[in-house]
């Protein structure tokens, strides 16, 4: 039986914390929403729980949510200022920022230590637009045979679809190989228009061949379009944290020892220099920035 009425927090609430807690308290769920920011938790919105304490918000949920920027954030939060030992025995910490397979290890680690609360790993693939319509790809991987229902439904308020992916980590490294495609599309799509510049094509032109056809995904005619409008400034996923997913995605396939990327290698370097140029901010689509400036 699913319980109908259950606590979740939210833990981080930037660009797809504030959105992936709106959707949940809209589809009916009861959410609490907590960041190192009381601003940025309030901000979040009407009826949803804003609380300035850590150990308040995890103490009170059944589903505690971690969607901060990366492993140490991650870490920070629930080791070192005791977010999880404040959470419940029975409920669950769903663990669903990009933080890689390293960053997984020692997340489950720690949970380890708190043998009573499920330990999930979820990263999501989809961004703001996504997060905020509920349509987001659910990645989900736990050792648990089965995901509790407070779980399941806090991902179907959340996501299109769950990927259930197998044990811990999974998760993650079904996260990893989209990144570092969506990476080789972003790069691609700045190489191509810069071409296109050079050669005297138009944006309007580019898009005009590329809509609609094999060629042109959904995705990359969105950042086309955001590139042309002069409009990378408009955040959705930012560029720093799409160039932390690359180094992540060759970290963990390097540990592998099978094979080296040098497309996302590449990429790698080339994203650093632009995070020095300060577009780190800015939408991974200011790649294309990097490539003109
Ligand atoms: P974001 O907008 O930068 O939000 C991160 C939030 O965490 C901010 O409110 C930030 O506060 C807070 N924070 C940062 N460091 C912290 C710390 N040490 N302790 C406590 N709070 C801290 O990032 P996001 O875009 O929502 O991404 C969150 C995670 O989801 C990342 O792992 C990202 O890779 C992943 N992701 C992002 C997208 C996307 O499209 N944006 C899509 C899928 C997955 P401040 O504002 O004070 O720094």
């Amino acid at each position: 039986m699913v319980e109908q009425e259950f606590d979740v927090a939210m833990l981080g609430c930037g660009i797809m914390g504030s959105a992936m807690a709106r959707t949940a308290q809209r589809k009916g769920l009861r959410v609490i929403a907590w960041d190192r920011s009381l601003e940025s938790a309030r901000s979040v919105g009407e009826g949803v729980t804003a609380v300035g304490d850590l150990q308040t918000a995890a103490s009170k949920a059944h589903v505690v949510v971690t969607m901060l920027p990366d492993a140490d954030a991650v870490l920070e939060v629930m080791d070192q200022q005791h977010g999880l030992d404040a959470v419940k025995p029975g409920c669950a910490w769903v663990q669903m920022a990009t933080i890689g397979l390293n960053g997984i290890q020692r997340a489950q680690q720690l949970a380890n230590r708190r043998p009573g609360v499920l330990f999930v790993d979820a990263p999501v693939s989809g961004s703001k637009g996504p997060a905020q319509e509920g349509r987001l790809i659910i990645l989900a991987s736990t050792d648990a045979s089965d995901l509790p229902p407070r779980v399941t439904k806090l991902f179907e308020a959340l996501g299109q679809r769950t990927m259930q992916l197998g044990k811990t980590g999974q998760g993650t490294r079904m996260k990893l190989v989209l990144n570092a495609w969506l990476s080789q599309l972003m790069e691609g799509l700045a190489e191509t228009l810069a071409a296109a510049d050079s050669l005297g094509i138009s944006a309007q032109q580019l898009r005009d061949c590329l809509e609609g056809g094999p060629m042109g995904p959904p995705l990359v005619i969105a950042k086309l379009q955001k590139i042309d409008a002069g409009a990378t400034g408009e955040t959705e996923f930012p560029l720093k944290w799409a160039d932390k997913d690359v180094h992540l995605a060759i970290e963990a396939v390097k540990s592998t020892r099978q094979r080296s990327l040098p497309v996302l290698e590449t990429i790698a370097r080339v994203w650093d220099r632009a995070l020095q140029q300060g577009l780190g901010d800015r939408d991974v689509s200011a790649a294309y920035l990097a490539v003109v400036s």
